[in-house]
């Protein structure tokens, strides 16, 4: 099959020809259809990720269709169309028994613990456990736009962050993760406030649902601008981006008893973030992670999908040839962008 395989972090990918995989006999192989382009696809392939082995074939957003199922599969034949969250449970651990399969102890991740979506054909573990169902009309680029960005904003908003209409939710970094966040936010009823260095994904922003939005490049304090556009600050606050300065601001825009949910990776040398520990204790403020989200937790999501109340596709920005993807790979570093971009094998 063909695929997009780097030999070196942070050195240019390519795209050429490798052995078919397998499907193990819990397992799948799935025919490509889309999958998405994911700054965390670009973090594996500058070496940030520590399951990254080389040689190496990146991501993770995938959409397709089962093309051979392991002896052990009983959900799942060849010809079903699905897609998968980016976090593969084993099914069986104790996290998995509690229904937690987004923290499963055992948990495999397509493009990180083993070769990703960039290519032909992808093998995933455990499908009975991990593989969701799409329905005819919800298109391939729609379901890989779904993930990991789009599931990952939804569990952060309405599980972890529990937004309630009427609230204030801020987003600070509106690229894929935070503009999802934006709209999941805006159709759960709260008021959201977009904060961004780029006009153009302020613009989105805004197209999505948020009432207010900060200029990060035109203000020296987002939090504080933050709080002055809520009233005394956001109920619940998403750091989407992943750095220490929007982290920060994101526990610096709540009020009191206010919830941080970080989404974005911090992947800094000693993996540890500053984080205003003072204000934690005086507002009372909790601070909450968020990772993906268990395949049992989509039908939810895709429910509103279908109804078009979510519309992931609207991320789409633009779609690419899978030759195309070691460049647009290497651009996310110095330009994250705003939306989502799709690479197509077939096309
Ligand atoms: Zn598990
Ligand atoms: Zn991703």
């Amino acid at each position: 099959m063909r695929a997009v395989v780097f030999e070196r972090y942070g050195e240019p990918a390519e795209v050429r020809e490798v052995p078919d995989p397998a499907p193990a006999p819990h397992g799948v192989v799935v025919r490509v259809e889309a999958t998405g382009l994911c700054r965390s696809d670009w973090h594996g392939w500058m070496g940030h990720d520590p399951d990254v082995t080389l040689p190496h074939v990146p991501g993770h957003e995938l959409a397709g269709v089962v093309e051979a199922a392991g002896a052990r599969v009983t959900r799942w034949r060849p010809g079903d169309r699905v897609t998968v969250p980016f976090v593969c449970a084993c099914g069986s651990c104790a996290a998995c028994a509690a229904g937690d399969h987004q923290v499963c102890e055992r948990q495999t991740q397509p493009g990180f613990t083993h070769w990703g979506s960039f290519a032909e054909y992808v093998a995933l573990d455990h499908a009975d456990v991990n593989l969701v169902g799409l329905a005819e009309g919800t298109s391939f680029t729609t379901a890989a736009s779904l993930g990991c960005r789009f599931a990952t904003a939804f569990r952060a908003v309405v599980a972890q962050g529990r937004a309630a209409a009427g609230e204030w939710v801020a987003v600070h970094g509106c690229g894929g993760v935070g503009l999802s966040a934006v709209m999941i936010a805006a159709a759960s009823g709260a008021r959201v406030v977009a904060v961004d260095l780029s006009p153009r994904a302020l613009e989105l922003a805004r197209g999505f649902g948020a009432a207010a939005c900060v200029d990060a490049s035109a203000v020296e304090d987002t939090a504080a601008a933050v709080r002055e556009l809520t009233g005394g600050g956001a109920h619940l606050s998403l750091d989407a981006l992943g750095s220490p300065a929007t982290c920060a601001a994101s526990v610096g825009s709540l009020r009191r008893r206010g919830r941080h949910v970080q989404v974005g990776l911090l992947p800094s040398p000693d993996g540890t973030t500053p984080v205003p520990m003072s204000r934690v204790i005086a507002l009372e403020l909790e601070l909450l992670g968020s990772h993906g989200m268990p395949a049992h937790a989509y039908p939810r999501m895709l429910e509103l999908v279908g109804a078009g109340v979510l519309r992931p596709e609207l991320l789409v920005t633009s779609t690419v040839p899978l030759a195309a993807v070691a460049r647009a790979l290497a651009e996310m570093g110095t330009a994250p962008g705003a939306g989502v971009t799709v690479a197509e094998p077939w096309s």
